[in-house]
């Protein structure tokens, strides 16, 4: 199968709404990464979504909707903190979790009894949707464990030849995914951290939980409340390890790690900040200083290019969990599996 990345035009969205409704599937911009999408109702198009990405039957999909009047057929009941989430911060980067209606397929939950929604921000994605005329079961748009898509060209080389079209919306605004949120139960619990952060979630709320697995590896044989976070993701070939603590000694430990590793034959990068002083050593830029999300819009993009210079060691700059570097320390912590050195 040829696969086209086509702009969005009126066109493009057309062929792309044609796809979806006879079960195919097309690579969807967002605001937050690319996803693979295909039609929710449909348990087929599941199961092309699982199999084009070689993802676990056991991981569920999210499904995307382009406007809240959608929602009704697709869940039970709608929790009224779900409700004032929904208020707050639809359109956006948040996912809740809903107890699910028959209409979606077993599939799409990966059979658990809720379902996951979300509202995108990004116009081409609810274009996309309202040209389905259907909801659109959307995973992020990487073959399973590779880092998720952030532009076109990155959900091209791990889709090629596996889908018929990719709309190319540019780079994603966000650069990871969604925040996800049990909304089922009186206290809403982050299950992943996003761009809708435990701050915003307290403002609005007044408290908020988040699931203890979002910055701790899980142990053997631990049962989770989000499928996805058992799975090894976003890891790059390099072995990666984070550096926290103060500007100063995380730059010293970086520079004195890298020459140790780079004399015993490791090709080493550094993910690092501008204007932290490096030396000549190999860097890929996080973006601004102190500016989480910089680094939340570039870390992918940055993990597939350690994989394609072919590097056997990456040194990272940890950034301050508030507000989005939740999220970063998070995805970054997670391709590190949790390797981080307190300097
Ligand atoms: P991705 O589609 O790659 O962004 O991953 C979706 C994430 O949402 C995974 O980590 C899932 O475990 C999580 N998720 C989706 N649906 C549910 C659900 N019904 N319950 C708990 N977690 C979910
Ligand atoms: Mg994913």
């Amino acid at each position: 199968m040829k696969t086209q990345v086509l702009p969005v035009t009126a066109q493009s969205l057309a062929m792309a709404g044609r796809i979806i409704r006879e079960g195919g599937l097309v690579g969807m911009p967002t605001e937050t990464v690319y996803g693979l999408g295909g039609n929710a109702l449909d348990a087929q198009a599941a199961l092309r979504i699982f199999e084009a990405k070689g993802r676990p039957a056991d991981n569920p999909l999210i499904v995307h909707v382009a406007s809240v009047d959608e929602i009704p057929p697709l869940v039970r009941t709608v929790p009224q903190a779900a409700k004032k989430l929904m208020e707050a911060f639809w359109p956006g980067p948040m996912t809740l979790i809903l107890p699910k209606a028959d209409c979606i397929p077993g599939t799409v939950s990966a059979g658990l009894d809720t379902v996951g929604i979300r509202l995108p921000q990004s116009e081409a994605a609810r274009a996309m949707i309202r040209a389905a005329g259907v909801p659109i079961a959307a995973p992020s748009g990487n073959r399973s464990g590779r880092p998720s898509p952030t532009t076109a060209q990155h959900m091209l080389e791990d889709m090629d030849g596996r889908i018929p079209l990719i709309l190319d919306g540019g780079p994603c605004a966000v650069g990871v995914e969604s925040s996800v949120i049990d909304a089922t139960g009186e206290v809403p619990v982050i299950l992943r951290p996003g761009g809708v952060t435990p701050e915003m979630v307290e403002h609005v709320l007044g408290r908020v939980s988040v699931d203890e697995h979002v910055m701790s590896p899980l142990r053997e044989g631990e049962i989770v409340r989000s499928p996805g976070m058992k799975y090894r993701h976003y890891a790059p070939q390099a072995k990666t390890v984070i550096y926290e603590g103060g500007t100063d000694r995380v730059i010293a430990a970086i520079c004195a790690r890298y020459d140790a590793a780079t004399a015993a034959g490791e090709r080493v990068a550094i993910l690092g900040f501008d204007g932290h002083d490096f030396g000549a050593r190999t860097r890929i830029s996080l973006g601004h200083a102190g500016s989480a999300q910089d680094a939340a819009s570039r870390l992918f993009a940055a993990l597939r290019e350690l994989d394609e210079r072919g590097e056997t060691l990456a040194l990272c700059e940890a950034v301050d969990t508030a507000g989005i570097g939740l999220a970063v320390m998070n995805r970054m912590g997670r391709a590190a599996a949790f390797d981080i050195e307190h300097v």
